[in-house]
């Protein structure tokens, strides 16, 4: 028997959720973002579920080469582009295009053998991670146009602060971005702006195509908003059984650190889950979790395998009954703010340790 914790993943509630962004990209392409292995809710399942979608956008040579093992015929986006020369016939056989980032890459292409690779190339709008600055794509293009394995696709660029929520006059509001975009949003083919804030909150941006991706998780990527306001279905919980029940009386305290002291006589659950399943050490007393159809707070400091709720107050719960960390009673969002985080980062750090099972 495995421990009792398992990731639970909701094929119908990606379907709903691809289905839903499928209808608020009104008309453009549709990329399924499916990075870090699906943001934690595997490959495989997410070629399952958004088979609707036009192609999938990932990040990991191998994942392009996993893809089409597992099936995949559509388009595939590779959003960083390669890292080394090896990369490029790799990529070629799994018919992947690529983002075309910096000019290392051009020369790769340059001297590369390979017959053929669908090319779209990375404008830097404000987010000064990576790309060409806007001057510099009509040469690029030019450059790329030239090298005969190259068929020239369009231009991509991504937002630093498309959250409905951020209303600050910095240095790279969409406003800003698509300012410095200028002419070429209009005069180029193939345009690929909005992630999930631009498609949901920037209707402004247009484009020829979006990548979608937390929303297509069911997760909210604003948070202060939730899941049920956007329409999505949250389709990853993590959850875990409590194991075992402890009395305290006033004064006694709970795990490593002795970070929470009962003030009063305390029903103290321990939970079959820890850090090195996933769950952040750095969430502090108090953090949320779903037990019996109740919120109950964390207890203590998060162990490896272990972590402790409060259930004085919820005295049906006990060992045996399924706690949520987070899934759809518990908004991830929620729980990741508690750790100073975003439900993004939970969603794909759970352990490979964990049983993953798949319902829908
Ligand atoms: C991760 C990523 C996306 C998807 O972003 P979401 O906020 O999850 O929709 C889109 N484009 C690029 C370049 C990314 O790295």
């Amino acid at each position: 028997m495995p421990r009792p914790i398992e990731l639970v993943i909701d094929m119908n509630a990606l379907r709903h959720n691809e289905a839903k962004m499928r209808e608020a990209a009104a008309g453009r392409t549709l990329w399924a973002v499916c990075k870090a292995n699906g943001y934690g809710h595997g490959l495989a399942n997410c070629i399952k579920a958004f088979e609707d979608a036009d192609g999938i956008a990932i990040l990991d040579i191998e994942d392009a080469v996993k893809a089409r093992e597992l099936g995949w015929k559509k388009r595939i986006l590779m959003i960083e582009g390669f890292f080394d020369a090896e990369d490029l016939p790799v990529l070629e056989k799994a018919n992947a295009e690529v983002v075309v980032r910096d000019l290392r890459l051009i020369e790769l292409l340059e001297q590369s053998h390979i017959r053929h690779i669908a090319c779209h190339l990375k404008v830097n709008t404000g987010m000064n991670r990576l790309g060409f600055r806007p001057a510099e794509i009509p040469a690029m293009k030019e450059r790329l146009q030239k090298i005969p394995c190259v068929e020239y696709k369009g231009i991509v660029t991504h937002f630093a602060n498309g959250e409905r929520s951020y209303t600050a006059d910095g240095p790279a509001t969409v406003a800003r971005q698509m300012q410095r975009l200028g002419d070429l949003a209009r005069t180029e083919k193939g345009v690929c702006l909005a992630a999930t804030t631009g498609i949901l909150f920037h209707p402004e941006v247009k484009g020829d195509a979006v990548r979608a991706g937390i929303a297509l998780y069911g997760v909210s990527p604003d948070s202060t908003l939730t899941s049920e306001e956007l329409g999505i279905i949250p389709a990853q919980t993590l959850r875990a059984k409590l194991i075992a029940i402890q009395h305290l009386e006033p004064g006694e305290a709970v795990g490593y650190g002795s970070k929470w002291i009962a003030r009063r006589p305390s029903r103290i659950g321990v939970i079959a889950c820890g850090y090195a399943d996933g769950y952040p050490r750095a969430m502090p007393n108090g953090s949320p979790v779903y037990v019996a159809g109740r919120i109950a707070p964390t207890t203590g400091a998060v162990s490896m395998d272990m972590m402790e709720i409060d259930l004085t107050d919820i005295p049906e719960a006990g060992e045996g009954d399924w706690v949520e960390l987070w899934g759809k009673h518990n908004p991830v969002n929620k729980v990741a703010a508690c750790a100073g985080t975003i439900g993004y980062e939970l969603i794909c750090s759970v352990m490979p340790r964990v049983p993953v099972r798949t319902v829908g």
